[in-house]
């Protein structure tokens, strides 16, 4: 019940554009350095190549919320080929994750696809790769359509399928050879479009799995659940998968031992690493996952 209460709370928080326009003037603050890299994409390379020397590879997130204007947009944007650039100036290991909306998909959707195609163009260039991450329920479709119009002229392109959406398993189905990246699905849904158990979605989420890795496509499995992780280990020793058909895929600054871990057990391990000056959304919502990280904040404000 205060688990509940606490996550609503800080839902509520990370939504407030007052907080977040006057959290962008202010550093890292009340412990986000340990989800977020850093304000800045230097800040954020010298992080990404510590983590290759670990042994982790990652993505990159210039974090970005509430763009109301196309040159918002192209900011973003602007941003995502600076740290595609970034990346492949300082040889370190990571691709590019982004969110469609920061590009301009709310606004208008050529505009998108217009940034989207300068973004694949760098990518392109420096061999690199761009997952788009997937959104809420409504922007699902309008994403899926992008993709596969981007698809036709890009290869390094992919996204990301949420296992509590009913429709994802005909989404599986019909990407045939999209890289994607599979995950239990972070947005507030309707019962109508969404499984609202756990034990309906952590079952859809090992038939997505087991569905995608036996089409032969490369499938990132983004989760910190040590049961789903039992369960891939488990399914690809007995389909005879090799490891260089999947990745596991697991937050900055969560679960860090268990990221090493698997490295250290010789699988892919990628680690999604944000940055930006935007980092108040993206902070309350971890705190919104995972109420016990509330002490980290406490601990936080009273050490700056
Ligand atoms: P859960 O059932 O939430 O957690 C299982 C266990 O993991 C918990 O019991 C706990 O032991 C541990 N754990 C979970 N969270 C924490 C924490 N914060 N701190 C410490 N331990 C924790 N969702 C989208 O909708 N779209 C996306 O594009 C997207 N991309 C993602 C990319 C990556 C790399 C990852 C890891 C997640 C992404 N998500 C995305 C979020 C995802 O949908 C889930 O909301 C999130 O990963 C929580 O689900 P879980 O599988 O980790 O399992």
């Amino acid at each position: 019940m205060v688990g509940a209460g606490l996550k609503s709370f800080f839902l509520f928080l990370s939504q407030s554009r007052a907080l977040n326009r006057a959290a962008k003037k202010w550093g890292l603050r009340f412990g986000a350095s340990r989800f977020v890299a850093g304000k800045t994409i230097a800040e954020a390379v010298a992080k990404v190549k510590q983590l290759n020397e670990a042994g982790l590879i990652c993505t990159l997130d210039h974090l970005g919320e509430f763009v109301t204007s196309r040159a918002e947009a192209e900011e973003a944007t602007d941003y995502c080929i600076k740290t595609l650039e970034a990346i492949a100036k300082a040889g370190v290991t990571s691709n590019l994750s982004l969110k469609l909306t920061q590009l301009g998909l709310d606004l208008d959707e050529s505009l998108c696809e217009t940034n989207m195609r300068r973004i694949l163009n760098t990518a392109r260039r420096h061999r690199n790769f761009v997952r788009i991450d997937m959104e809420d329920y409504s922007r699902c479709k309008k994403t899926l359509d992008l993709l596969r119009k981007l698809r036709r002229d890009y290869s390094n392109v992919g996204t990301v399928i949420q296992a509590y959406l009913h429709r994802s398993e005909q989404d599986v189905a019909n990407l045939k050879g999209v890289p994607l990246r599979l995950v239990k699905g972070a947005y507030k849904e309707s019962p109508d479009v969404a499984y609202s158990q756990k034990a309906e979605v952590d079952h859809n989420f090992k038939r997505l799995i087991e569905a995608h890795l036996q089409t032969g496509t490369y499938t990132a499995i983004a989760t910190h659940d040590d049961a789903i992780i039992a369960f891939v280990k488990q399914l690809v020793a007995e389909k005879g998968i090799s490891h260089d058909r999947f990745e596991f895929q697991m937050l900055y600054g969560i679960r860090s031992d268990t990221q090493r871990a698997l490295a250290a057990e010789g699988y892919t391990m990628r680690v999604y690493v944000p940055y930006g000056s935007d980092w108040y959304g993206y902070f309350m919502r971890r705190l919104a996952e995972r109420p016990a990280n509330v002490a980290f904040v406490v601990k936080g404000m009273f050490s700056r």
